[in-house]
C-alpha cells in the first residue's frame, strides 16, 4: 500500500476555494458558479451540499454551500476526490434539468464518468467514486480523545462481530436494558469503557438500539482487552 502524507496536520495549506477554481478549470469548463466552501468535522460525510429549495423543482434549487470534512486524515488525493463528487452534484443542479436528478442518478453518473476520463488523462492518481471507502483511514489527529461504553456482540450462530458505542453517562441503563433484552440469546455480550480513536468513528448513542455495527474479530479482540464492566 502506497504511503501518503498526512494532510490535514497542516490543512491551512489547503485552500478550499482555490482547489476549486483549480477543479472548475481543469474539469468542468469553468460552467460551476462560485459557492462558499467550507471545512466541517462531519463523520458520516466527506463532503456534503448544504441546499435549499424544493425538490424535484430544479428551478427553485439554492446552493447555501459545501461542506469538507476533516474528521479522516485523508491524503490530497481522497481529498480531491471528496471535493470533485460534491462538484459533480453542483453540475447537476446547475443544469437546471425539467426533472432534479436526486442523489446519484443517471445524470450525475454520466458526469461522473466523463470527469474520470479527464483524471485519467491527466494521469492524476484521483478518481471520483460514488460512495467513500474509509477502510483503513485514521481519524485526523486534530479530533480529541472521547471514552466509550462499547457493547460488543457476538453473535455465536453466525459467528461474526458488532459493537454499539454509547456515553459512558448512561452506563447502567444500557447494561441493565442489554441483560434483560439479550439474556438467553445467541448473542454474547459484554462491556468495556474504551478511548480506542478507532471508536471516533461511530456514533455516540444515548439510547438503548438493538442494532450493532459489523467489526472484524481483530478490532473486536483488543476491544475485549479493555477494562470490562459487569
Ligand atoms: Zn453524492
Amino acid at each position: 500500500m502506497k504511503r501518503y502524507k498526512p494532510l490535514f496536520e497542516k490543512d491551512e495549506n489547503i485552500n478550499l476555494q482555490q482547489e476549486y477554481e483549480k477543479w472548475n478549470k481543469i474539469l468542468f469548463k469553468n460552467e460551476l458558479p462560485n459557492i462558499s466552501i467550507v471545512w466541517d468535522n462531519s463523520k458520516v460525510s466527506g463532503g456534503q451540499l448544504i441546499v435549499r429549495g424544493i425538490p424535484n423543482n430544479p428551478q427553485t434549487f439554492q446552493i447555501i454551500k459545501m461542506q469538507i470534512s476533516k474528521f479522516m486524515d485523508r491524503t490530497y488525493e481522497q481529498f480531491s476526490s471528496i471535493l470533485i463528487h460534491e462538484m459533480c452534484h453542483v453540475w447537476v443542479i446547475e443544469q437546471r434539468l425539467p426533472v432534479f436528478d436526486g442523489e446519484h442518478g443517471d445524470i450525475f453518473q454520466d458526469i461522473r464518468k466523463d470527469v474520470n476520463q479527464k483524471l485519467k488523462r491527466l494521469k492524476l492518481n484521483i478518481q471520483v467514486e460514488n460512495t467513500e471507502d474509509i477502510t483503513g483511514q485514521k481519524v485526523s489527529s486534530n479530533i480529541k480523545n472521547k471514552e466509550f461504553l462499547v457493547v460488543l456482540i457476538f453473535d455465536k450462530e453466525e459467528n461474526k462481530y458488532g459493537i454499539m458505542t454509547y456515553s459512558p453517562k448512561v452506563q447502567k441503563e444500557i447494561i441493565k436494558k442489554y441483560k434483560d433484552v439479550f439474556d438467553d440469546s445467541d448473542y454474547e455480550i459484554s462491556f468495556v469503557v474504551s478511548d480506542n480513536r478507532e471508536l471516533l468513528k461511530y456514533p455516540i448513542k444515548q439510547k438503548f438500539n438493538t442494532e450493532r455495527f459489523k467489526i472484524d474479530k481483530t478490532f473486536f479482540d483488543e476491544l475485549k482487552k479493555e477494562k470490562e464492566i459487569k
